[in-house]
């Protein structure tokens, strides 16, 4: 059977920016016949994510990723809906999801790689499994949990950066909902700081494209940051934990202003920055949230339940077709997204 979809054309090169022409649509040829333990599924949705940068290189420079092959469809997370299936666990009409999930119209994957998912956990709104009940969820509420410190009542002020992007939309809010008196989000357009206040209920947001950004955080944080939560890394980096109170703690995320370099992960610091790290005992410790398995089920439903009671607000941006998947991953690397972006490649 011949469906389309996405491989990897060429590699960008460690040190420069993705374009579209890494990536090829093209016919693939599917078995028509599953062997015992296979899964065929329509491809509802796709997920494009920071890390698929490091995985265009050779070399992927962490040992729980590997390289996407040259000529070969690219995968990631995705959900979709199964057709067939020769694996006991699955019948037709099952919702499934996957982290290496081919960028094809439709998969055959073995079942052991996927999960079900129950679509009452977010109200028949499937994509959320690739968001806030997914893992950009998880790594917010995750990461604010196990490396945030954060106490009810103990009057925290959070600074979050890649504050209107998947997973620091979420952090911000389970910031208060944790007990954050003051989340102040970092991003990068005027109108990406509007919703985090009027929608998102951040206390307020900087424009870090802004000369002022230094002096911006600084009436936003009256009283020094408490808790960074990190997903951006360099120079605003560095000008918020400039700002940090003694020992207050950094949730080491993410570091997407570095991931077009050739540095090693997590990108070294400045002296300054190390020095005032050091001076006034912040913690920096790396979080990953593949780390917590046992956590994984349990934070879904918390997740689910704040996104059912509206604690919890979802932004997405959605693009239609396959076809666009490539264009959506460069689109978000570069800011286009605000909330989670997704590809919705069938109905
Ligand atoms: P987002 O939805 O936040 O999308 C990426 C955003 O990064 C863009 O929207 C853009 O927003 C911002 N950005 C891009 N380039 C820069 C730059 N040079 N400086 C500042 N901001 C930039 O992605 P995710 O929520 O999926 O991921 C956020 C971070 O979390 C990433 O660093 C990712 O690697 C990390 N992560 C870590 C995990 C872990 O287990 N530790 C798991 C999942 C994600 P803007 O318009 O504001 O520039």
């Amino acid at each position: 059977m011949i469906v389309q979809g996405v491989v990897l054309h060429s590699r960008p090169g460690a040190d420069t920016e993705p374009v579209a022409e890494n990536f090829l649509l093209e016919d693939i040829n599917i078995a028509d016949d599953l062997t015992t333990g296979q899964v065929r599924a329509r491809t509802l949705y796709l997920s494009v994510d920071p890390y698929m940068r490091c995985r265009m290189n050779e070399d992927t420079g962490a040992e729980y990723m590997q390289p996407w092959q040259l000529g070969e469809p690219v995968d990631g997370g995705g959900v979709g809906v199964v057709q067939e299936s020769m694996h006991c666990d699955y019948v037709p009409g099952d919702f499934v999801t996957s982290m290496t999930w081919p960028w094809q119209t439709t998969v055959v994957i073995e079942g052991e790689l996927i999960q079900k998912l129950d679509s009452q956990l977010v109200d028949g709104h499937l994509s959320y499994f690739l968001g806030a009940v997914g893992m950009p969820g998880l790594t917010a509420l995750l990461g604010v949990k196990e490396k945030g410190h954060v106490t009810q009542g103990a009057n925290q002020t959070m600074v979050v950066s890649g504050a209107a992007g998947a997973c620091g939309s979420l952090a911000g809010q389970i910031g208060h909902l944790e007990g954050c008196s003051r989340v102040v989000g970092i991003c990068g357009t005027d109108e990406k700081c509007s919703i985090l206040v009027k929608e998102l209920g951040f206390d307020s947001a900087v424009n870090y494209k802004k000369e002022t950004v230094e002096e911006d955080l600084r009436s936003c944080c009256p009283d020094g940051v408490d808790v960074y939560f990190d997903n951006v890394g360099g120079q605003i980096s560095d000008i918020v934990i400039s700002q940090m109170k003694p020992n207050s703690h950094v949730i080491l995320c993410g570091q997407i202003s570095q991931y077009n370099k050739m540095v090693p992960y997590p990108p070294p610091l400045p002296a300054a920055t190390e020095a005032v790290l050091k001076e006034r005992n912040i913690t920096r410790d790396r979080f990953l949230v593949l780390n917590y398995p046992d956590k994984n089920r349990p934070g879904i439903l918390q997740l689910s339940q704040w996104v059912k009671e509206g604690k919890l607000k979802v932004r997405e941006t959605v693009v239609k077709g396959l076809e666009n998947t490539g264009a959506a991953f460069l689109s978000m690397m570069k800011g286009g997204n605000i909330g989670k972006q997704i590809v919705q490649v069938s109905e």
